[in-house]
């Protein structure tokens, strides 16, 4: 089955590598004040991986953020429109 996408304004070369993911979330200051704890963190990603709105398994598509770098930090919410799932 063709990939359908699903957000008006990107397409799949804004697909970004797990590796490149992962080096922006290191780069986040252990001491960083507005940092989540990781037990929260691992919460919220569940959350993530289980909602339709994910989308290339790495991009909300309500907001166009990388779940794995937003959810990291304590100020930031979930925008889905029928409530906040974190
Ligand atoms: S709507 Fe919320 S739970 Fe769903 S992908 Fe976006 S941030 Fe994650």
């Amino acid at each position: 089955m063709a990939h359908v996408n699903e957000c008006k304004g990107c397409n799949q070369t804004v697909m970004v590598p797990e590796e490149a993911i992962e080096k922006m979330v290191d780069s986040i200051p252990q001491d960083q004040v507005n940092r989540v704890n990781e037990p929260t963190y691992e919460k919220r990603i569940r959350a993530c991986y289980h909602c339709s709105s994910l989308l290339y398994k790495t991009t909300c598509k309500h907001c166009g953020c990388l779940v794995k770098y937003k959810a990291k930090f304590a100020d930031k919410e979930c925008p889905h429109p029928q409530g906040s799932r974190w």
